[in-house]
């Protein structure tokens, strides 16, 4: 027999199928790993299919040394869901494989944990001398409890003890493997009633089709998902569950683990090497049955699955912007589909993309418009900034938001505090009149880059002059930059000196559980502030907060990009969810320089669908994705003069696809990337925005190009979420 063996290497010149012969005796299976003879070395590969003739010529073939396991690690599903990626992306097979692995299985460093257990022989009598004391004692204990651990019985009566009761064979060795489950706080939680607009969500999602779960914050998509959790789970089917981030969501899987104890398994990157490799096992044996967890749990080994949730479906972390580059509503479909099973969406605040999608009909649009527990939404008040600069208040907090505060810390309440902070572009605003810079070409502002002091527009490269005086009013008050977290501790601290007052982003979270130590903290202070970034906006579910304060709401509104205000829309709207959940009202000041965006409009009335519509008018009006999609390829290599030839090699090929697609390409041009050097590497791309018919051709063309440049790595990014 022959197998058909990848390499697990990442050169791209070992990116094919090595044939080997398997040895007559050797139970080889699709699927295992083996260690295989490659030039003078031995390395490990996979197993993708087992044949009775081979391609090439016999006699040259090698044989097969070992297999590394007794079982198959890759599970059909899997090799194809290689198969439709390898494809789709364009990625190498074994750098797509190694997504399925727990990256310790791979590198062999983390053992199973095994435990020591005796028990009596009963097969043989034999005599302790009656000085051998502790001996005796052990075998009237274990004739007592029949079984303990080694290290129980060492200490109570000595390990010598038992070494020399083992030694004589009175005693019985046997070694236990136990999992090594992440511990985190369970919670008893309430068992509610589900309401009539939840058991219809629950009984619409019943096809092997793809529904969206619009559910404004506090709706209870969670019962939902849980509920259709336990339906499938009755059915003896198995079930995958994505949350954007776990550790900012402690409480969703406090949730889970009461209601599913050990079927669920976490699969996650704040886990040790040993927790992911065992919870990682207990899915594959079907010890767990349910997988929750961030992106990568989309390759969870279950098979059988009866339903697919991805949780908060428009975040940007569902999509891996370094290689290997995938989406995972793209993987998860095509899992679904495979198991002819639903795969269900949910959001308060959907994609455009995914609400364009519902909208015609090639998702089931599913609606939970109301909060479970019957109270408000938190009414919205939004705060004209540059009102407060002409009374003469220029500092950070408004005189509302500051008044506010003081009333939650009279009441005993709480509030959060939220900065903007997406990513680190910063844009160059008016302090007077609020104008912004942006590119003449593409409507989206510039950014700021420190290194050749000017203004970019990361769309179409076009380079602009730093402007010392505003073009709009003519005032010299025009900056650039944003406000941190830690300067609104200070003035905060300054304020209300007897406040706790606590701090949450990167900086303080570096940490393993410092999210949950700041967040019970946070619990615990009564009154208190919670200062923070995006990572206080999702999920949390405080019932002490009243107030929700969001210092400086434009900062994503003019980031660099078309999506910029569907951002702005979604952090808004989760920001403000996090107000007013329980018995007390609760309220949100949102402070902003452009009080009369249309995006303050209707996130103000909570009207996601008037916001969808204006939206989806600007970006087909303007060609931008959901109408179009933008294809950036980009080149990095540590030569720059290497990385330069090939971008013109290749663009010399992209620009006749011009000729070839006449009409399909909106924009096609070749340029530095906005960061021009990464990671000692120099980076050119060639962006493309393209109209949807040819779009998939395109891509392939694209790639057909990009595959002379064997050496160096090259990657196509479609509607990339960061330009960087
Ligand atoms: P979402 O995920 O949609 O933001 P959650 O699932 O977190 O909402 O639910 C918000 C709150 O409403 C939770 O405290 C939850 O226990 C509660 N809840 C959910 N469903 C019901 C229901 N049918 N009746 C009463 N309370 C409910
Ligand atoms: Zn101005
Ligand atoms: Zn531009």
């Amino acid at each position: 027999m022959y197998a058909e063996v990848i390499i697990d290497q990442d050169a791209k010149a070992l990116d094919k199928v090595f044939e080997y012969i398997v040895p007559n005796d050797m139970p080889a299976k699709t699927g295992m790993r083996v260690i295989v003879p490659f030039g003078v070395r031995m390395i490990q590969g996979f197993i993708i299919k087992l044949k009775d003739t081979c391609d090439y010529e016999p006699s040259k073939l090698k044989k097969i040394q070992s297999l590394v396991e007794d079982f198959s690690a890759i599970k059909p599903e899997m090799l194809e869901l290689m198969q439709f990626m390898a494809e789709k992306y364009h990625l190498k097979l074994a750098s797509i494989l190694r997504l399925f692995l727990p990256s310790e299985m791979r590198e062999g460093k983390v053992k199973e944990l095994f435990i020591t257990k005796y028990s009596l022989n009963k097969d043989v009598n034999i005599q302790i001398s009656k000085n051998a004391k502790k001996q005796i004692e052990i075998v009237e204990y274990l004739r007592e409890n029949e079984i303990e651990t080694s290290a129980k019985l060492s200490e109570l009566f000595g390990g010598s003890a038992v070494k020399a009761l083992f030694e004589k064979g009175a005693i019985l060795k046997q070694k236990e493997q136990i999992a090594r489950e992440p511990s985190f706080d369970s919670q008893s939680i309430k068992k509610v009633n589900l309401n009539q607009l939840q058991l219809k969500a629950i009984n619409t999602v019943s096809e092997d089709k793809t529904y969206l779960l619009h559910g404004v914050t506090g709706s209870g998509k969670t019962e939902v998902y849980m509920n259709l959790i336990e339906r499938e789970l009755s059915k003896d089917k198995n079930a995958i569950m994505l949350v954007p981030e776990i550790s900012l969501t402690p409480q969703i899987m406090a949730n889970f683990k009461s209601r599913f104890g050990n079927k669920v398994a976490l699969l996650h990157s704040g886990l040790s090497a040993g927790e992911r490799f065992d919870e990682w096992k207990r899915l594959f044996s079907g010890q767990a049955r349910i997988a929750i967890g961030a992106r990568s749990a989309i390759f969870a080994p279950i098979e059988n699955l009866g339903i697919i949730i991805i949780d908060e479906e428009h975040e940007q972390s569902y999509i891996s912007e370094s290689n290997p580059r995938y989406n995972t509503h793209d993987v998860a479909k095509f899992r679904a589909r495979y198991n002819a099973c639903p795969l269900l969406l949910g959001s308060a605040t959907p994609s455009v993309e995914s609400y364009e999608k519902a909208k015609s009909g090639i998702y089931q649009l599913i609606e939970l418009p109301v909060r479970a527990n019957g109270r408000e939404m938190p009414k919205i008040q939004i705060v004209d900034m540059l009102g407060e600069i002409r009374l003469g208040n220029s500092g950070i907090f408004s005189s509302q938001l500051l008044s506010d505060l003081a009333n939650v810390i009279n009441n005993k309440k709480q509030a959060m505090i939220f900065i903007n902070r997406r990513g680190y572009a910063s844009f160059m605003r008016c302090r007077d009149c609020g104008y912004i810079a942006k590119c003449s070409d593409c409507d989206v502002s510039l950014v700021y880059h420190r290194e050749d002091n000017r203004l970019k527009c990361h769309y179409c490269g076009k380079q602009f002059r730093v402007l010392d005086r505003c073009p709009q009013c003519g005032s010299e008050n025009i900056k650039h930059g944003a406000v941190g977290t830690e300067k609104v501790v200070g003035e905060l601290k300054n304020i209300f000196p007897d406040v706790k007052i606590l701090r949450m982003d990167n900086d303080t979270t570096s940490t393993k559980n410092a999210h949950q130590k700041i967040l019970n903290e946070f619990k615990n202070s009564l009154p208190g502030i919670l200062v923070g970034t995006q990572m206080i906006a999702k999920g949390h579910d405080f019932e002490n907060v009243t107030l929700v304060g969001i210092v400086d709401a434009d900062q994503s509104l003019y980031q660099t990009d078309y999506r910029s205000t569907e951002r702005t829309f979604q952090l808004i709207t989760q920001v403000s969810g996090r107000a007013g959940r329980s018995q007390e009202e609760g309220k949100v000041v949102l402070q902003t320089y452009a009080p009369r965006h249309y995006v303050y409009k209707f996130v103000s009335n909570y009207d996601y669908k008037g916001f969808f519509r204006k939206e989806e008018n600007i970006r087909e009006t303007a060609n931008f994705p959901p109408f179009s999609r933008i294809i950036r390829v980009l080149f990095a290599d540590s030569d720059e003069n290497y990385v330069r030839d090939l971008l013109k090699l290749c663009y010399n090929d992209a620009i006749k696809l011009k000729e070839k697609y006449p009409d399909q390409i909106i924009y096609m041009d070749a340029m530095k990337s906005p960061i021009k050097r990464m990671q000692n590497k120099y980076r050119y791309q060639i962006m493309l925005r393209v109209k949807l018919p040819q779009a998939d051709a395109i891509e392939r063309d694209l790639f057909d190009i990009v595959d002379k440049a064997s050496k160096t790595s090259v990657f196509l990014e479609i509607n990339p979420q960061n330009l960087s």
